[in-house]
C-alpha cells in the first residue's frame, strides 16, 4: 500500500471514528456535557472579541470550556440585533402538508422531492446512499433535506421535543455518514468498494449547490430548534463546525456560472449575515456580494432577462438577487450592492409582468415548470418590500386591488427574443408570448419560434414542458422527448431538433392599420433559415407567416400542439377547431405555397415534474424539393360557439424577394398583411 493510500485510509478511519464517538455520545444522553477536543475546535473559529461573547472568552481564556460552550448557547439562545429575513417565531403557522412531511421525517420517510411522491423509506438505519430512481435530482435533494424545516416548525408550534430529538439525530447521523472526503482520495486503488461508495457518495453531499441549500436552511433550523433541550451546548459546537465546513467549501469551490454560482453566491451572505460571530463570517458575505454585483451584469440581459432564457431559472435568479438584498435590508448592508443591482432587479421583475399570463401562469419554455397563482402572488408581494414605488409590481401584488398595470400592451424584448402581444392585463385578454432569442444553456430547448397564447383564461398552446432532468438511459430518454424541436410551435425539417438557436429581429412595430408586427429569423438547420412574421390584427387575432428559406431539401413542417381537451381536425381544409362548452374557442386554419398534409403527432404537455398529460399534436407537412422557398399561412382565430365557424381564406400576393404580402379573408372581411425587407432592422 503506497503512503498516499495508508495516510488516505487513516484520514477515513480518523474521520469515521471521531464522529462516531460523538455520535453514541451525544444520543445517550441529551444533557451530555460537551468533552474538550471539538469544543477547541469551535473556539479556533470564533472571533471571541464579537461584542455579546465576554463571557465564552472569559471562560475559554481560564481553561473552562464546558462553560464556555454553555455561555455560548446562552449567547445564541438570547441574541439580539441579527435579523432573519426569511421567519418570523412570532408568525409561524405549520399547514397540514408541513406536518405531513414532518411527520414522515420522523419515520425515515424523507420528502426529498415532489416529483416522487409519496417520499421513500430511507432505511431505521438511515442510508443516505440510498437512490431509488435513477434521476440525479432525487440523489441530490436529498441532501437539500428540505424536511428539517417542517419538522422545526412542527416542533415550535406544538413544543413537541420528539421533533427536536429526531432532527439532532438525523443532523449528526449526516455528519457522521457524510464525510467530506477529498477529490484526491478517489483515485486510490486499494480502497474497498464500501470507501468507494463514500467518495462517490461526496460528489452528492458536497456539491456545491446543495451545500448553499442547507447553508441557507440551516439558519432557519437553527432559530427554530435552538431552545430545545436536545439542543444541547455539545450539539452547538457540532452544528457551528459543521457549518462553518460548509460555508468554507463553498468558498473554495463556487459553481463556475450560470444560477448555481447565484445560489451559492446568496446564501455565502446569509451565512456572513447570519453567523458574524465567525472569524470568517465577513469574508464569506464579502464574497457573496461581489460574486451577486458581478454576475448580475453577466448573466442579465440589457432586457431584464436572464441568460439560460427559463422563465423559472429567471423567477429564481430574481428570487436570488431579492434575498440578497432583504436580509442586507434586514442587517443594514444595503450600500454593499452595486448602483445598478436594484434597477437590474426591477427590470427582471417586468420581464415577469409582461411575459406571464394574465392569470399568474408563466410559459413553460425550456424548462420551467408551472407557478400556481399562489405562489406568483407571494412573489410579487416580497417584491414590493423592494419596490414599494412600483405601481405594476403593486398591482401584481395585490391580484390588481391596488397600483396600476404597466401603461403600455404588447412589448417585445430584443436582446433576449422574447416578444409579447397582449391586447390587455385582465383575465379576459388575449396574450401571446413567443421566444426567439439568442443562444442559451443547458436549460434552453432548441425551440425557437414558438409560443403560448392564453385567450380569456385558456392557454390554448402551453409549451410541452420539461418533464424530467438527468440521470439514468432511461430518465435522459424521456427528457429528450420533451425537449424535442418538433413539440414545440415552431418549424421543423425532417422533424429533427434545430441545430442552432441564434434568431435576428427583423421588424417589431404597428403598422398605420392597426397592425402589429414581428418579423424575426432563425438560422435553423444547415442550409434552411425559418424566417417567421406575427401579425396581430386589430388586437384580435393572429396570422403567422412561416418560411424555409434555403438549399435544404426534406420534409418541411409546422408544428402545433393543443391543450388538453376536445379538437377537431378537418382534414380536407386543414383547420383545427377546438369544442369547449364555455364560448371560448379557437380555430387554427393553415394554408401553403404547396400541396400539404396534416398528420397527428404524439402530443404531451408537462406542467410538473415528471407528471403530463396527452394532448392533441398536429404536424402541417409538404415536401421542399429544391432550394425554393416553401412558405405557410397560419391563422389564429379565437371564437365563441364550435358549431358557428368563421370562413376563412388565405393566399399569398406577392413573394418577392424584397416584398411579402399575404391577404386573409374572414367571411367577408379582407385582411392585407406583410413586409417589405427595406423595413428590416440593420445589424
Ligand atoms: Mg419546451
Amino acid at each position: 500500500m503506497s503512503s498516499a493510500n495508508s495516510s488516505f485510509i487513516l484520514q477515513l478511519t480518523h474521520s469515521i471514528m471521531k464522529n462516531y464517538l460523538l455520535f453514541l455520545l451525544l444520543i445517550l444522553s441529551p444533557q451530555f456535557s460537551f468533552g474538550q477536543e471539538v469544543a477547541a475546535h469551535v473556539f479556533e473559529l470564533i472571533d471571541l472579541d464579537y461584542p455579546g461573547l465576554e463571557k465564552v472568552k472569559k471562560n475559554y481564556n481560564e481553561g473552562n470550556l464546558d462553560f464556555a460552550l454553555d455561555e455560548l448557547l446562552s449567547y445564541y439562545r438570547g441574541r439580539q440585533g441579527i435579523n432573519h429575513p426569511d421567519i418570523d417565531l412570532n408568525q409561524l403557522s405549520l399547514s397540514p402538508r408541513e406536518l405531513k412531511i414532518a411527520d414522515e421525517g420522523l419515520k425515515h420517510q424523507f420528502f426529498v422531492h415532489k416529483g416522487y411522491q409519496p417520499s421513500f423509506f430511507y432505511g431505521e438505519d438511515i442510508d443516505w446512499t440510498y437512490w431509488p430512481v435513477k434521476d440525479n435530482e432525487l440523489r441530490w435533494q436529498l441532501h437539500r433535506t428540505k424536511w428539517w424545516q417542517p419538522m422545526g416548525k412542527a416542533y415550535q408550534v406544538s413544543k413537541d421535543e420528539k421533533y427536536a430529538k429526531e432532527w439532532t439525530l438525523q443532523y449528526l447521523d449526516w455528519i457522521y455518514k457524510n464525510p467530506l472526503l477529498s477529490s484526491s482520495s478517489a483515485s486510490t486503488e486499494e480502497v474497498s468498494s464500501g470507501e468507494l461508495a463514500s467518495v462517490e457518495n461526496v460528489r452528492f453531499a458536497w456539491r456545491p449547490l446543495e451545500v448553499s441549500h442547507r447553508l441557507q436552511d440551516q439558519t432557519i433550523q437553527f432559530l427554530l430548534f435552538q431552545d430545545s433541550e436536545y439542543f444541547t451546548p455539545a450539539f452547538l459546537s457540532q452544528f457551528l463546525c459543521n457549518y462553518h465546513k460548509h460555508a468554507e467549501h463553498i468558498l473554495g469551490n463556487y459553481s463556475q456560472k450560470g444560477n448555481h454560482l447565484l445560489f451559492e453566491a446568496q446564501r455565502m451572505i446569509y451565512a456572513g449575515a447570519f453567523f458574524p460571530e465567525f472569524k470568517q463570517a465577513r469574508t464569506w458575505r464579502s464574497s457573496g456580494i461581489s460574486i451577486l454585483n458581478r454576475e448580475i451584469k453577466k448573466q442579465v440581459y440589457a432586457d431584464g432577462m436572464h441568460f439560460e432564457l427559463d422563465p423559472h431559472y429567471h423567477l429564481a435568479a430574481i428570487n436570488i438577487f431579492a434575498k440578497a438584498i432583504r436580509v442586507a435590508d434586514a442587517n443594514g448592508f444595503r450600500n454593499e450592492f452595486g448602483a445598478d443591482y436594484l434597477s437590474t432587479v426591477e427590470k427582471m421583475i417586468e420581464w415577469v409582468i409582461n411575459c406571464h399570463f394574465p392569470n399568474y401562469t408563466n410559459p413553460m419554455f425550456s424548462d420551467a415548470k408551472q407557478d400556481t397563482k399562489q405562489e406568483m402572488l407571494k412573489n410579487y408581494q416580497e417584491w414590493e418590500k423592494i419596490f414599494p414605488e412600483n405601481l405594476s409590481i403593486r398591482y401584481m401584488a395585490s391580484d390588481r386591488q391596488r397600483g396600476a398595470a404597466p401603461e403600455h400592451l404588447s412589448k417585445a424584448f430584443l436582446s433576449s427574443g422574447f416578444y409579447v402581444f397582449r391586447n390587455g392585463w385582465t383575465e379576459d385578454a388575449i396574450q401571446m408570448t413567443l421566444k426567439a432569442g439568442p443562444p442559451a444553456f443547458w436549460h434552453s430547448q432548441p425551440d425557437n419560434g414558438t409560443f403560448e397564447l392564453f385567450i380569456k383564461g385558456r392557454n390554448f398552446f402551453p409549451d410541452s414542458g420539461s418533464y424530467v432532468y438527468a440521470g439514468s438511459a432511461e430518465v435522459n430518454k424521456q427528457r429528450a422527448w420533451f425537449k424535442q424541436t418538433r413539440v414545440h410551435n415552431t418549424l421543423t425539417l425532417n422533424r429533427e431538433n434545430m441545430s442552432q438557436c441564434d434568431s435576428k429581429n427583423l421588424i417589431w412595430d404597428r403598422t398605420t392599420h392597426h397592425i402589429e408586427r414581428l418579423v424575426y429569423e432563425n438560422p435553423s438547420y444547415e442550409g434552411l433559415t425559418h424566417r417567421r412574421s406575427v401579425f396581430f390584427v386589430d388586437q384580435s387575432f393572429f396570422i403567422l407567416v412561416d418560411e424555409a428559406i434555403g438549399e435544404a431539401e426534406g420534409k418541411v413542417a409546422i408544428h402545433y400542439n393543443l391543450c388538453e381537451g376536445d379538437f377537431k381536425l378537418d382534414n380536407s381544409k386543414h383547420r383545427i377547431n377546438s369544442e369547449f362548452e364555455d364560448d371560448n374557442n379557437l380555430v387554427l386554419q393553415v394554408f401553403s405555397s404547396s400541396s400539404m398534409a396534416v398528420l397527428k403527432e404524439e402530443g404531451w404537455v408537462s406542467y410538473a415534474y415528471r407528471q403530463k398529460a396527452a394532448r392533441d399534436s398536429f404536424a402541417f407537412e409538404l415536401e421542399k424539393k429544391d432550394k425554393s422557398t416553401v412558405r405557410f399561412i397560419s391563422v389564429i382565430l379565437p371564437t365563441t360557439k364550435p358549431e358557428h365557424l368563421p370562413k376563412i381564406k388565405a393566399s399569398f400576393i406577392r413573394t418577392q424577394a424584397d416584398e411579402l404580402q399575404v391577404q386573409v379573408q374572414i367571411n367577408k372581411k379582407k385582411y392585407r398583411v406583410g413586409y417589405r425587407t427595406s423595413e428590416f432592422n440593420v445589424y
